[in-house]
């Protein structure tokens, strides 16, 4: 079989590898892209509804997670939100600012794809599709990359093949069996921004109230919150809080939700008190919150309906309080990785340069995106640092 060779491979055709490969050939090299799939960028085209939440006009290290915090500082700071934005306004894709900073496309997730293909086109990127691949050697000072039809060869390899989160779109943990066999250490792998479930008794209670959602206040056992919507669906909580909480949650620990973020009950009751002494309990609570849920949060306890807010005990209030404002739960588990919009750990970045993102462990390698343990919130942070860990390490090369 002919050994097709290039100055850089580049293991994944996702965001990170796309971008990447347009940058480096920038600068003159020959650059080759190996994808598995039959088609690139298949999670860009799925991601924020189909259109691409591609940023968030703020960035800033806080908003990733990794065992190494001050690791992303530095490729964040070289490749900034502002940069991309740049492109997208450069190559006339209308966008939208939602909610919390989030950028969108107005039309769809596929002109992000084709903004990527036309840079690697103009810089005369090669892309390999349907080349799953099945084994890397270091042989002498180069990398062979063998794949089910096709071999390859390059001094230099970057690993771009992001999570295992949804199999479906060719995703897969390859990545870091590779980063293994080079002699990285691996920071333990889970799903992250995923549903969290619910069994036995929460799943007969709530599963019935599945399509309601409401803006809460949700909070993980170490002190993290969100106030974001929460969606209850069949199999357990959902939407943007939940997924944002579940990247701090732990299987077996309780979360906390306000249900009634963001009123704030001390200062309704005294209003309450002051105005509606003599309204019943009921009348005071149901515009705050969907009546059904109300009545399950409220089950079993003994607070009565029709008692009159002035004349609620001390003792009384603070179960409401407790019930409303710091309902607790143990989730059962995640959707894992069928769901999962990142993987939390990966490569352990104390083995990483921060600017050039090269291996210490292996001459000649680069581990660029999801792969690595930065793991962003929900919001555009997972592209952002796709660009920006992509670009720092192509400017290095
Ligand atoms: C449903 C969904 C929605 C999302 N929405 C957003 C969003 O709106 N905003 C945001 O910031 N982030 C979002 N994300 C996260 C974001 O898609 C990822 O963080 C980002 O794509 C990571 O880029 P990457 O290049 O590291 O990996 P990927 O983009 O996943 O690229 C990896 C590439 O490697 C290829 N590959 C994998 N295994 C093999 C193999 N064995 N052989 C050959 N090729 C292989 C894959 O086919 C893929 O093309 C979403 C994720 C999902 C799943």
């Amino acid at each position: 079989m002919k050994i097709k060779a290039a100055d850089v491979l580049v293991l994944g055709g996702g965001a990170a590898g796309l971008f990447f490969a347009a940058e480096a050939a920038a600068k003159g090299l020959s650059v080759r892209v190996i994808e598995g799939a039959n088609k690139v960028g298949k999670k860009i085209l799925m991601s924020g509804g189909g259109r691409c939440n591609f940023t968030n006009r703020d960035v800033q290290p806080k908003h990733f997670l990794s065992q190494n915090p001050k690791f992303c500082r530095s490729a964040l700071a070289s490749y900034s939100h502002l940069d991309f934005l740049a492109l997208v306004k450069q190559a006339g894709i209308a966008y939208e600012e939602r909610d919390l900073g989030k950028l969108f496309c107005q039309g769809s997730a596929k002109e992000i794809v084709k903004l990527l293909l036309d840079r690697c086109q103009q810089q005369g990127v090669e892309i390999e599709l349907n080349q799953p691949i099945q084994e890397v050697e270091h042989l002498g000072s180069d990398f062979v990359v063998r794949t089910k039809h096709g071999c390859f060869q390059a001094e230099r390899l970057v690993l771009a093949l992001g999570g295992p989160s949804i199999p479906t779109l060719g995703a897969s943990p390859l990545g870091y069996r590779l980063a293994e066999q080079f002699g990285h250490s691996l920071i333990p792998v889970r799903p992250a921004l995923v549903p969290l479930t619910w069994d036995g008794q929460l799943k007969e209670r709530f599963a019935a109230l599945s399509g309601i959602s409401l803006v809460a206040r949700v909070q993980s056992k170490g002190g993290q919150s969100f106030s974001e919507p929460v969606l209850l669906t069949h199999r357990g909580f959902s939407g943007p809080a939940i997924l944002q909480l579940s990247s701090y949650w732990q299987p077996g620990e309780a979360i906390s939700i306000d249900w009634l973020h963001p009123e704030n009950l001390e200062q309704l009751w005294e209003l309450w008190q002051q105005q509606h002494g003599k309204s019943q309990l009921s009348s005071l609570l149901s515009p705050l919150l969907p009546s059904r849920l109300l009545a399950e949060l409220l089950a079993d306890s003994p607070l009565n309906w029709q008692q009159k807010v002035a004349e609620l005990g001390k003792k009384h209030r603070q179960m409401l309080k407790q019930r409303l404002c710091q309902w607790q739960m143990v989730p059962s588990g995640t959707e894992g990785w069928r769901t999962a919009e990142v993987a939390l750990g990966g490569v352990n970045t104390k083995e990483m340069d921060a600017k050039s993102l090269a291996s210490k462990k292996q001459e000649g390698l680069y581990i660029i995106g999801e792969l690595l343990d930065v793991t962003g919130w929900l919001g555009g942070y997972n592209f952002q640092w796709a660009w920006s860990s992509a670009y720092s390490c192509a400017k290095h090369l």
